[in-house]
């Protein structure tokens, strides 16, 4: 998996050298969120472990560690340990302090059978009076003086003359760079030389063990069978330090009682307990603040009265530790190997990109990465108190740096992607199209082509399930597009149903044109959504890049709008290259959906009526509502023109409603003025969205309860493509409509390729056979027959039939011999207006009364 994440690292790194930088910034944003956090988090434990290799993180391990040390909790005074302080009253009293009160002070502690005795004062110069009486107290075998190794910078101080070897150990403590002493270097070597630290010295008193029982391994001190590995130079929290030598990091016991304290005086009175003194290591040196004998240790921090801690009680701490470690087994501090820490880095890292990943709120993220930040001490704490040392800082910052870095990404991430289907979105995909712009400015022959999308009727299915259900719709089309385009182009999100495609390096222009197709087939099979299966299409604009013009990115893209706007005016479900004009066409368009929205409030519309007459009778029988627009600056509108817009922009609803409304109105009075048996009819054209609009029968219904018509008399026109669009719920809605009484008719008849096996299922009383048959009936002998058969099939199915259309007598004649019942058609009457139509119908009747007077 690294390994494919590499990979996706080094063509990042190629494009970066390749494009310059910010065009990576917006590579970047093709990584998915998952794959952004594993990169993330990979590249920041790098940044980390590179911080801490330059030694910046030391400082704060190094405080978090005396926290630590802090935290721990007080072991008290080690019961093997007395420390005779020389205190601020000691030194009132005399000081230096005579050769002759130490003496009395050694031998009145040795009466009292110590193991060993450590003397932390430099005594190499005499001070009498006393010195023989004094000399002679330090040859005392368990007697352990101080001298101090000669450093680069500093005079040593000689041990006192004339002791033996195996007396002397160096008191010389490592200091960190801050001050603190947190490492005790227990043994050093150069050449023959051999040295021993006085805690070390006076442990192996202690332990009654000579200075050959100490074994110096390569890398670790034995002590019978305890080990002391010497400190790495990079050990836990620190970098390259100078870890000459064997050093361990000190185990602190106490802040301040790490062994029972008796004073210089007590001891010379002889008030002390000899059970303090028997068997134990007793450390006599100066605790006295005026003689400065003070060091920083990990509890200073934490002390504002006294931060320092006397040279004694240190050396104190140093013994107690040594003598635990070996003669109870308590462990050393260990480190992890820089393998072991780089995991646990990248760990911590992966887990403050995942949760800015996952969370969305902010302060859900910054609560969790709290959360985080107290577990990841609290396991560093309790492997603390383990004597184990891992990182703390490197971690805390590589959780915190990547929660950062991935919300940042998240951040842009949301501003390139949809959000909906984590495409691009039209923000990014102008970028893109930019640089293939600019990539095909240098390659001169390269050719790119874009695709504008557009879900066709996409609004219907949005308003009529719901938007959660035309988010699923548009996430599983997204998918399906992704699917089929596979690597060949860029596809991204522009618009709320539209989606669009860059395909680059194109060859030839019928590459496109095949995409396209492909595209179109795999649109047009059912989408299964929540279980419902829906169909659609898509209407494809294409535009194709030219490489001799200069193009803006949006401008491409309009194009390319343009295009699919108008397949969607030649009927959908196709595709248009875009051409030069187009754009006229479509502001022409976008003036008429302003101009229809006014026409409607303004009510510009009225109805003509076209009468439909009986073929034998030659009678009027009723009329079809035609609807016509008066715009006030261009006259008269076809509605042929203006009919599709009001479907597409939804405006068909309120104009159909409107529609209904004023024929049933115009049809009751007409009802009253001419009556007949049967009474007229009215035809009024329904379109699709009508048809599925939610409460069309109620409204049919309250209608005619207004106009007190017969639901008999009115007759709902639906096209037959209408009708085979979607068979089944036309069939429902048509059942539910003829609950009203009402008469239903197929328009355009012979138009729209209709199932045959479907028809007979269809509950309609009438076929009206398209315009263009019968127009064309006297010229061929095949539209003849397809009228003939049209008029068979209606009666072998109990349907009458209206031909329209019927402008000669001709045609009437013939229509009539076929047994066609009703026409309609300019021989007999153009649409008229409601005034003209009354005008025709008296004629008409005072005909009839006529005839019948
Ligand atoms: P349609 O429903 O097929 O309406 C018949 C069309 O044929 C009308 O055109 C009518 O004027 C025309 N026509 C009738 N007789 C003849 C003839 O002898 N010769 C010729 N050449 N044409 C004839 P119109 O009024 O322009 O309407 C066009 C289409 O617009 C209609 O076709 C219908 O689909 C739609 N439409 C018109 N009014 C409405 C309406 O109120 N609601 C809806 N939804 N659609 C309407
Ligand atoms: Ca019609
Ligand atoms: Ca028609």
């Amino acid at each position: 998996m690294i390994a494919k994440y590499s990979q996706k690292l080094q063509s990042l790194v190629y494009l970066a050298t390749q494009r310059g930088k910010h065009q990576i910034s917006l590579s970047l944003t093709t990584l998915s969120l998952r794959q952004s956090v594993i990169i993330a988090s990979i590249l920041i434990t790098g940044l980390v472990m590179g911080m801490r290799q330059a030694g910046w993180l030391q400082f704060l391990e190094l405080v978090t560690f005396d926290q630590m040390v802090r935290l721990q909790p007080d072991a008290g005074p080690n019961p093997r340990l007395l420390v005779v302080t020389i205190t601020e009253a000691d030194i009132k009293k005399q000081w230096p302090i005579s050769d002759q009160t130490l003496s009395q002070v050694l031998a009145n502690l040795q009466q009292a059978k110590p193991k060993a005795i450590g003397l932390d004062l430099y005594r190499n110069l005499p001070q009498p009076p006393g010195y023989e009486a004094l000399i002679k107290q330090l040859h005392s075998p368990n007697v352990v003086t101080i001298t101090k190794l000669a450093d680069p910078d500093g005079e040593g101080v000689s041990p006192i003359p004339g002791l033996p070897a195996e007396q002397i150990g160096f008191n010389d403590l490592v200091v960190d760079q801050d001050g603190v002493v947190r490492r005790n270097l227990i043994y050093a070597q150069e050449g023959k030389d051999k040295f021993y630290s006085f805690s070390l010295q006076l442990s192996l008193k202690y332990l009654g063990k000579p200075r050959d029982a100490l074994k110096v391994k390569s890398k670790a001190l034995l002590l019978g069978n305890t080990v002391f590995p010497a400190l790495s130079a990079d050990a836990g929290g620190y970098q390259n330090i100078d870890n000459a030598g064997y050093q361990v990091m000190i185990s602190y016991r106490s802040p301040e009682k790490v062994a029972r304290q008796v004073s210089l005086t007590q001891v010379l009175q002889g008030q002390f307990d000899p059970n303090w003194v028997k068997d134990k290591v007793v450390l006599i040196g100066t605790t006295a603040p005026s003689l400065k004998d003070l060091l920083f240790t990990p509890y200073s921090a934490g002390e504002t009265v006294n931060p320092g801690m006397p040279g004694v009680l240190l050396h104190a701490q140093l013994v107690s530790q040594i003598l635990n470690t070996t003669l109870d087994q308590q462990s050393i501090f260990w480190f992890w190997p820089e393998w072991a820490e780089f995991l646990w880095v990248w760990t911590w890292a992966l887990i403050g990109g995942v949760l800015a990943w996952r969370l969305r709120h902010p302060l859900l993220l910054g609560v969790a990465g709290a959360i985080s930040a107290a577990i990841l001490f609290s396991i560093c704490f309790s492997i603390f108190t383990q004597a184990g040392w891992i990182p703390l800082i490197a971690p805390t910052l590589a959780l915190a740096i990547a929660a950062g870095t991935v919300l940042g990404y998240k951040l842009l991430h949301h501003t390139l992607r949809d959000a909906l289907t984590d495409l691009p979105n039209r923000n990014l995909f102008l970028k893109q199209l930019e640089w293939v712009i600019a990539d095909t400015k240098l390659h001169k022959n390269s050719r790119f082509a874009l695709l504008f999308l557009g879900i066709d009727r996409f609004k219907v299915i949005n308003e009529g399930f719901g938007h959660q259900f035309g988010d699923l719709f548009l996430f599983n089309v997204s998918q399906r597009l992704k699917a089929c385009l596979g690597n060949r182009g860029i596809l991204a999100r522009v618009g709320g149903d539209e989606f669009a495609i860059l395909l680059k390096n194109i060859t030839d222009s019928s590459e496109v044109t095949v995409v396209a197709d492909q595209l179109q087939k795999e649109m047009s099979l059912p989408f299964k959504n929540n279980g419902q299966e829906i169909f659609t299409s898509i209407s494809i604009g294409i535009a194709f890049n030219q490489t001799e013009l200069d193009y803006q990115p949006i401008a491409l893209l309009r194009d390319a709008h343009t295009a699919m706007y108008r397949a969607k005016d030649l009927g959908k479900g196709r595709h248009e290259v875009f051409a030069t004009g187009m754009h006229t066409q479509v502001v022409k368009r976008f003036q008429l959906e302003i101009d229809l929205h006014r026409a409607i409030e303004q009510q510009e519309f009225f109805l003509c009526y076209q009468p439909i007459v009986c073929l034998k009778t030659s009678k009027i029988i009723g009329f079809e509502a035609l609807v016509r627009w008066q715009h006030p600056q261009h006259g008269f509108v076809s509605p042929a023109e203006f009919i599709p817009v009001t479907e597409e922009t939804g405006l068909i609803i309120p104009l159909g409603k409107w529609i209904l409304k004023e024929a049933c109105h115009q049809l009751s009075v007409w009802q009253a003025q001419f009556p007949a048996d049967p009474p007229l009819m009215m035809s009024i054209n329904l379109s699709g969205h009508q048809l599925s609009e939610a409460n069309l029968v109620e409204y049919i219904q309250q209608i005619l309860k207004e106009t007190g018509i017969n639901g008999k008399s009115l007759k709902l026109e639906i096209t037959e493509s209408v009708a085979m669009n979607d068979v089944e719920a036309a069939i429902s809605i048509l059942l539910q409509l003829r609950t009203l009484n009402l008469q239903l008719s197929i328009d355009d008849f012979g138009t729209g390729y209709s199932s045959l096996s479907y028809l007979h299922r269809f509950p309609v009383n009438t076929l009206k056979v398209d315009r263009s048959f019968v127009s064309r009936m006297e010229e061929t002998d095949e539209d003849a027959a397809i009228v003939q058969t049209i008029i068979m099939l209606s009666h072998a199915l109990g349907m009458n039939v209206v031909a329209e259309g019927v402008e000669t007598a001709a045609q009437q004649a013939k229509l009539q011999v076929l047994g066609c019942e009703y026409g309609q058609g300019y021989f007999f009457s153009k649409p008229l207006d409601s005034k003209s139509a009354t005008v025709l119908l008296d004629s008409q009747y005072t005909r009839v009364c006529y005839g019948v007077a």
